[in-house]
């Protein structure tokens, strides 16, 4: 392991202060990522109960994923429906292409709907989501990066979820990186009276109630209906729900660690093949820090990405406009992308 001489590598070394190792040829540069201690911003910071409380309380619901009375092959099946409908479709072609990094364009009946599907996810609001993931890449893997997995791995994973971070609370931190999203009156009024914690709500009790009532009908016994409810309920939503966490949180820490790269960015970010399966494309995580503003994430032939395909859709039944390819590989100008990922503004991070 050496030290590279590259003028351009030299910098990144000398800024980031980790250690490449000698590129052969044809292989994009291994950086041995160094620690990074927890954000400033995190210090003496309080435990946040209103995560807490949620995150730790659907976990305690997992045994009953063993219960035989709950059980549904119906409910199994909402797992991977509901995975591409609420995280693939809100999250990702959602909260994060459309309204993150403007990677199409669409009606606002659509982006509204797709927001709407990313809140069922119960992975915040939509302003709020965007703006921390937009300062994860303007600051990826350095401070204030609010989630590198330089800290720890379970910090990027969950830990950063559980601790205030005094820089992601405050009208400062909408006003630099959501201004855009809250000039839109609906997404303000989400922001407002945990409006988006009752529409949660709100679809799982429809999950329930429609799932009872088709128990009801095919049984024939009130008692059918509630077990068949209680099953969607519980496969349908909460399970799914637990799903779609750690699948969207292993982006932040699973793709920071393992897998390959495409790109020789300025951070750690990974392609990996399982957790692009998982997430219907999020996982090639790397083509996506190197192009950030492409709506599509796979940006080789055997790069599935389901999410691109489902925004191609709509682009065909003409519901999504402009959207943003990603240069082929050989035209990729790695300079550019640098300076778009140090970039101090909102617009620049996404
Ligand atoms: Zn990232
Ligand atoms: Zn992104």
């Amino acid at each position: 392991m050496s030290i590279t001489n590259s003028p351009r590598l030299g910098v990144l070394t000398e800024e980031r202060g980790e250690v490449d190792t000698e590129p052969a040829a044809d292989v994009l540069p291994v950086r041995v990522p160094t620690r990074v201690p927890h954000p400033e911003s995190t210090k003496n910071g309080r435990l946040i109960w209103s995560y807490i409380i949620p995150i730790v309380g659907f976990h305690l619901l997992l045994p009953l994923a063993f219960v035989p009375w709950l059980f549904s092959w119906t409910g199994l099946a909402l797992i991977p429906i509901g995975n591409f409908i609420f995280c693939s479709m809100g999250i990702g072609a959602g909260y994060h292409r459309l309204l993150t990094h403007r990677g199409y364009t669409c009606p606002k009946w659509v982006e509204h709907t797709l927001a709407i599907l990313g809140v069922c996810t119960l992975q915040d609001t939509p302003a709020r989501w965007v703006a921390v993931h937009r300062l994860h890449h303007q600051h990826s893997d350095q401070q204030p990066d609010p989630h590198t997995p330089r800290v720890t791995w379970f910090w990027s994973h969950i830990g950063w979820l559980f601790i205030e971070n005094r820089q992601l609370v405050g009208i400062n931190m909408y006003e630099r990186y959501a201004r855009d999203i809250l000039q839109d009156p609906f997404y303000l009024r989400l922001e407002r009276n945990v409006l988006w914690g009752w529409i949660f709500a709100a679809h799982a009790l429809a999950f329930y109630l429609v799932g009872m009532a088709i128990g009801w009908i095919y049984t024939g016994t009130y008692l059918g209906g509630v077990q068949f409810g209680l099953s969607i309920l519980l496969w349908g939503v909460v399970i799914r729900t637990l799903y779609t966490w750690h699948t969207t949180w292993a982006i932040n820490s699973i793709t920071h660690m393992w897998g390959y790269r495409n790109y020789a960015t300025r951070e750690d970010s990974r392609n990996n093949v399982l957790c692009a399966l998982a997430t219907n494309g999020e996982g090639w995580h790397n083509n996506h820090h190197a192009q950030p503003r492409a709506a599509a994430h796979g940006h080789r032939w055997y790069e599935i990405d389901l999410t691109y395909v489902a925004i191609q859709a709509l682009e065909c039944v003409g519901l999504a406009k402009n959207v943003v390819r990603p240069k082929p590989l050989a035209d990729f100008n790695e300079e550019e992308a640098s300076e778009r990922q140090s970039g101090t503004s909102a617009r620049d991070a996404a």
